[in-house]
């Protein structure tokens, strides 16, 4: 079994799996099942701050970026798609699947969105009924900031979209001081379940949206609008997957019941952007790093496939590659959720330095032991 230190999926506490092993109910029926549900999703609100409807979907994050989508996008409708990462870029296919007509917004990749030069860009245009962003685009690892990205939008009359998919949970969000319309998030990254589920918040505004739209919404497993009154209906459109939402509000309590989540993140990212700079080596972002991942450039001597498949078979440790224009250019070292521990880290940065030396290429420092002096 390998160590677990990619940029997603994370590892799972053994509660959480415990948790799915406990009896099943049928969901469709049991009342107690929509109990445990609507309090779940309550507790999802909690965790963000907002009295804003939480929903539960079975499906992996993907399913929440495309529903959302699916939801408020008719034919003709342009969406403003901030580009400024490879999620955000992958938007624009959600839109045009449901046949509305996505508009880039592009800004440098090794930096967050640039507020003023948003907002210089929407004086110019601002018919958009939507706008999708992503908080931490996973495969650079920047952070962009949801919360005045959305308020910028929201004072030009545009919703927005919002994955948070590989953000929450591991660096702090407050939809409550936000105008994010949908919310997505997954089971897999910092809240540190199995891949299986997505999470939705979803604004009032949103659902009106979804209710006034002139034409249907174009999916059944992806309407979000069928969800809205299953508490008061007691019907679920398909059946939940209760293990996977067991495991999930596990992993949510644990979350909630440790006040020191985001203390830890930002403390165990710093101590590792700090050792591999020391070290010699290079962060791909230039500023704006989430606390969730370090995405760091593959240095000269050695392929991303090499030092990925070296640490996996040598040290059992396994970290991400990455995909789309950064294929073979950067790995990434996960530290999310249940990954984001002083131990296991230190073991990742032993490995890779291993790895590397192994290639003849020579580290000014001892990542691990910078790593232990930076942390507690
Ligand atoms: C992980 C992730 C998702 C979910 O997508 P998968 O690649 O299928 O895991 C969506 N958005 C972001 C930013 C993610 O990191």
């Amino acid at each position: 079994m390998y160590k677990i230190m990619t940029a997603g999926p994370s590892q799972v506490r053994e509660n959480v799996r415990n948790a799915r092993a406990l009896p099943c109910t049928n969901p469709d029926i049991d009342p107690a099942f929509y109990d445990f549900y609507h309090e779940t999703c309550g507790l999802l609100s909690k965790a963000l701050h907002t009295d804003q409807t939480a929903l539960i979907l079975g499906g992996e994050g993907i399913l929440g970026l495309e529903a959302a989508c699916a939801s408020l996008t008719e034919p003709g409708d342009r969406v403003l798609v901030i580009d400024n990462g490879i999620f955000g870029k992958g938007f624009a296919d959600f839109v045009k699947i449901y046949e509305g007509v996505p508009v880039l917004f592009t800004t440098d990749y090794h930096e967050p969105v640039p507020l003023e030069a948003l907002d210089a860009y929407l004086k110019k245009d601002h018919n958009f009924k939507y706008a999708t962003v992503v908080h931490c685009d996973t495969p650079s690892g920047v952070l962009n900031d949801v919360e005045a990205i959305s308020r910028l939008l929201d004072s030009y009359g545009i919703m927005t979209i919002a994955d948070s998919v590989a953000g929450m949970f591991g660096e702090p969000l407050d939809l409550g001081k936000s105008r994010i319309d949908i919310l997505c998030g997954g089971s897999q990254k910092a809240l540190s379940c199995p891949p299986g589920l997505t999470m939705l918040w979803v604004s009032d505004r949103a659902f009106r949206a979804m209710e006034e739209r002139k034409t249907p919404i174009r999916s059944f497993y992806a309407n979000i609008l069928a969800m809205k009154n299953y508490y008061e209906d007691q019907w679920f459109p398909y059946t939940m997957p209760v293990s996977d939402i067991n495991g999930l509000r596990q992993a949510l309590d644990n979350f909630l019941a440790d006040p020191n989540v985001f203390n830890r993140h930002a403390e165990i990212a710093r101590a590792v952007r700090e050792s591999v700079k020391a070290a010699g080596l290079s962060l791909y972002l230039r500023s704006g790093m989430s606390n969730t991942v370090t995405v760091i450039n593959v240095p000269d001597g050695i392929t991303d496939r090499e030092l990925l498949k070296e640490m996996a078979e040598d040290y059992n440790i396994l970290i991400s590659g990455c995909f789309d224009v950064l294929a073979g250019k950067v790995v990434r070292i996960g530290h999310m959720g249940e990954s984001c521990n002083r131990k296991d880290v230190a073991d990742t940065l032993f490995a890779m330095q291993k790895v590397l030396e192994k290639h003849g290429i020579l580290l000014h420092c001892d990542m691990k032991e910078k790593f232990l002096a930076l942390t507690k």
